[in-house]
């Protein structure tokens, strides 16, 4: 065992992640006199948010009529009755408001005629409380918005003399009596160590897409706060709701920005039928995500495939007007031509349905601050620790997200949380002083990664985990192929003790940040298939064969997975059924989002 000296950095606010969210709640910290460092394993413009096409939506009502309460109808809907409703309400309130502040960063929006932000078309998102036509509600800088808003956080994030450390890796949460004080993390290019002691401590480290075999997400999308959240014995709400993308380029897994169909792209099978018209019939191709994932599978699987083997769906852009590609859709007319080999003006796409976002998380509530539910108070905090982002689950997104709905969820939440960190933190207070035993048993277990010598490569026991999860905790799920799910991983974690590192060096030394990664990715992976084994019902997302019908009576509710090595203990949290204003005081209509069946 080495011992590690490490250097020692007094924060107020320690933000782990330079994605959407970790940026907006960076900024706003900053922003609001809070000294606060940002530390993140890649270039913050490198995050996963940059790859984020489609747009970011808002009521802004720039191309027709649209309120806050519509944009919430949608979302509950969406979420299919499972995102906490004082959340859901917070986050459509609040999106006008956080768009114009990132115009007013400087996010080039695409415009209108008037000069006003352009917004476009995303599934899911209705007028008249799912009565009426689609609204263009997605703001958007053409299929870059994720670029745009990155570049432009990342900037004022400096201006407003935030600091930060990059490619600097965090290994683990430092708690102290129950509350956190801090990270321990790794320095990538110099394998020196760094504490980071602080008095708030924000995860924003995204989401574990990873975890499957074919994902649209970055390969550092490897759920490393859950992962550290689940070391610190703390809760993961909800993980059986993993969302996949109707339009990921077959074979790469590249995705295809929903803004495609918003655009007026559509789907066939290969009868050269336009199917979504079939299963619905008034939103077509623009029905909710899990919908279309589930018909495109559905068609696959009684031989109305396309290709060679069957197995993928045609999408046709070939119709639409060559400027609309070139103005609104530049980026995909490339990833079409590199990835598909197609002349997206002349010939369909190859798409299947690949795993795109996690709708669970790291339970919090609206203020981002996490949650650590007792029997007694299912909404109990856990001092010290807030968490943001695709890495968390506030829960606004439930059992399936709607698409341009995450990157407002991070604006608003990393926004919400420096506002409640300006209130709980006292820039005037000392820090206490670092907790010696807690980061030496962080650096007990980092020696124990570095010094593995079993007989498993990690990339054999990574690939094994996402072919299983891939294989049995898909679109299409039973109590079969469920059970073989769980028992399998239940197996693979258990070879974690097992793996063989063998670069021992602490200078950029991939295997072993892979190996760290993995570690994180095991838990979250572990906890998805385990709380979809236990889900008897369908509901968004996790579509269950042998539970064809959602279950309010004993399902409205979420899961919540405790993480304990190969072991998972699985309980549940009542879902937040009032609204945060009445309906008398200009708030939501209770009568108008109660649980009704979802069509589109
Ligand atoms: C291809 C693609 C397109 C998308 N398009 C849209 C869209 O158009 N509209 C929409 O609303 N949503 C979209 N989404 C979803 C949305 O982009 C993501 O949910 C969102 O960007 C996640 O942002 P984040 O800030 O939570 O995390 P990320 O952007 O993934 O950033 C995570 C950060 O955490 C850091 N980090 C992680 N682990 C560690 C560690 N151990 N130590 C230090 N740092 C760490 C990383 O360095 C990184 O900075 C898209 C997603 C994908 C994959």
């Amino acid at each position: 065992m080495a011992a590690y000296d490490y250097e020692t950095h007094d924060y107020d606010v320690v933000v782990v992640g330079a994605g959407g969210a970790g940026l907006r709640a960076t900024l706003g910290m900053a922003e609001q006199g809070l000294r606060t460092a940002c530390v993140t394993k890649v270039f913050p413009t490198r995050s996963h948010t940059v790859a984020a096409q489609g747009g970011i939506a808002a009521s802004l009502s720039n191309m027709g009529p649209d309120n806050w309460q519509w944009h919430m109808y949608d979302t509950v809907k969406g979420s299919d009755w499972l995102g906490d409703t004082d959340a859901m309400e917070y986050l459509a309130r609040e999106a006008p408001k956080a768009v114009y502040e990132l115009e007013h960063y400087g996010v080039p929006f695409s415009r209108t005629e008037e000069g006003k932000i352009y917004q476009r078309p995303f599934g899911g998102h209705t007028t008249e409380f799912g009565e009426g036509p689609p609204v263009q509600r997605t703001c958007a800088a053409a299929d870059r918005t994720g670029h745009a808003i990155l570049h432009t956080l990342y900037g004022q994030s400096l201006k407003n003399k935030a600091e930060f450390y990059i490619e600097y890796f965090a290994l683990d949460l430092i708690i102290t009596d129950g509350r956190c004080t801090g990270v321990v993390a790794w320095k990538l290019d110099d394998g020196t160590m760094h504490v980071f002691n602080a008095k708030m401590v924000v995860l924003a480290t995204g989401g574990y897409g990873r975890a499957y075999f074919s994902a649209t997400s970055a390969h550092t999308c490897t759920g490393d706060g859950g992962g550290m959240v689940a070391r610190a014995g703390l809760p993961l709400q909800d993980m059986e709701f993993v969302q996949f993308h109707p339009t990921g380029i077959y074979g790469s897994g590249c995705l295809i920005t929903e803004g495609a169909r918003g655009e007026g792209g559509y789907l066939t099978n290969s009868e050269g039928e336009r199917f979504m018209e079939r299963y619905a019939p008034t939103y077509k191709d623009l029905a909710s995500r899990d919908v279309v994932s589930r018909c495109m599978t559905m068609e696959i699987r009684e031989g109305r495939g396309v290709g060679e083997h069957k197995d993928h769906i045609h999408l046709h852009l070939n119709h639409l007007p060559p400027e609309t590609l070139h103005e609104r859709l530049p980026g995909i007319s490339e990833s079409a031509r590199i990835f598909a080999g197609v002349d997206l003006t002349k010939e369909p796409i190859p798409v299947l349905p690949t795993v795109h976002y996690n709708m669970g998380g790291i339970p919090t509530n609206y203020w981002g601050e996490v949650l650590n539910p007792t029997p007694g108070n299912p909404d109990a905090i856990f001092p010290g620790l807030m968490a943001v982002g695709e890495a968390g689950c506030a829960s606004v997104h439930g059992a399936n997200r709607l698409g341009s709905n995450s990157l407002i969820d991070l604006v608003v939440f990393g926004r919400a949380a420096a506002i409640k960190a300006a209130e709980v933190v006292d820039p005037k207070l000392r820090n206490d002083p670092v907790n010696k035993p807690a980061v030496d048993a962080i650096f007990a277990r980092f020696d124990a990664v570095r010094y593995a010598d079993g007989r498993i490569p990690t990339a054999e026991l990574r690939l094994e985990m996402q072919r299983t999860m891939q294989a049995d905790a898909a679109v299409f799920r039973t109590d079969k192929t469920l059970a073989e799910g769980v028992e399998k991983m239940k197996v693979i974690a258990g070879k974690m003790g097992d793996l063989k590192v063998s670069d021992r060096s602490l200078t950029w030394n991939s295997d072993l940040m892979e190996t760290l990664e993995l570690g994180n990715l095991m838990p979250n992976a572990l906890a998805t298939v385990v709380a979809a084994e236990a889900r008897k019902e369908s509901r968004g997302a996790h579509a269950h064969e042998d539970y064809p019908n959602r279950d309010d009576e004993n399902w409205r509710v979420h899961s919540l997975a405790l993480v304990d090595g190969a072991d998972v203990t699985l309980t549940t949290r009542p879902v937040h059924l009032d609204p945060l204003t009445k309906y008398e005081d200009g708030g939501i209509d209770l009568k108008k989002i109660a649980p009704k069946a979802r069509v589109y």
